[in-house]
């Protein structure tokens, strides 16, 4: 089992230190989630400070890390005020970056990405959009299509998006949070 660098990596690219972590619990009792996960919060941290590379993949495989809602229960229990969503964020996109996702975070990432492309393009949620490009990527068509009618009947659900004629800096925005994204990975 060989050494690895993640944990610092982590440190360097987030600023949260894991070695920190004392092992109270607080955080794992304190999630929503936690019986849902492969292994709570503190488990998890617990695996970053053996730094081995077997551990490491074990946490990018989990479900864990996408189940995640960033809700800051954890932080906000935290004795040592360890910033876990943050680095629950960077986990995540390691786990995109080498490939190493659970089966769980693919429809995840896909609301994701599909959300995203709907403030890129229209400016704001546009859910029809949001639910056909959710759809799309993950092939359940048919899936929640019978609440479509009664959403749309009530005024929930527009069928085209709202105007946005901003277009060029909203493009001027998420280029620049890439190249942030690349910055900080480096
Ligand atoms: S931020 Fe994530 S790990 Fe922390 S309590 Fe919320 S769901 Fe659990
Ligand atoms: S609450 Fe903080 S110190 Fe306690 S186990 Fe969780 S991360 Fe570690």
């Amino acid at each position: 089992m060989g050494k690895n660098h993640n944990i610092s990596d982590l440190q360097l690219h987030t600023g949260v230190e894991a070695v920190r972590c004392y092992q109270c619990g607080k955080c794992s009792a304190g999630c929503v989630l936690a019986s849902e996960m492969n292994f709570p919060p503190s488990y998890l941290m617990r695996l970053l400070q053996t730094g081995t590379k077997e551990n490491y993949d074990k946490i990018l495989f989990s479900n864990t890390i996408w189940l995640c809602l960033n809700c800051e229960n954890c932080l906000g229990r935290c004795p040592m005020e360890i910033d876990i969503p943050k680095m629950m964020d960077y986990l995540r996109t390691q786990s995109v970056k080498e490939n190493k996702l659970h089966p769980d975070s693919k429809p995840i990432l896909a609301f994701h990405r599909s959300f995203l492309d709907s403030i890129k393009y229209t400016g704001r949620l546009y859910e029809v959009g949001l639910v056909a490009a959710f759809k799309f990527r993950t092939f359940r068509l048919a899936q929640d299509l019978a609440i479509a009618p009664v959403m749309y009947l009530k005024g929930k659900l527009h069928i085209f998006p709202e105007k946005f004629n901003d277009r060029r800096r909203m493009k001027r925005i998420f280029a620049q949070t890439i190249e942030n994204a690349k910055t900080d990975n480096q």
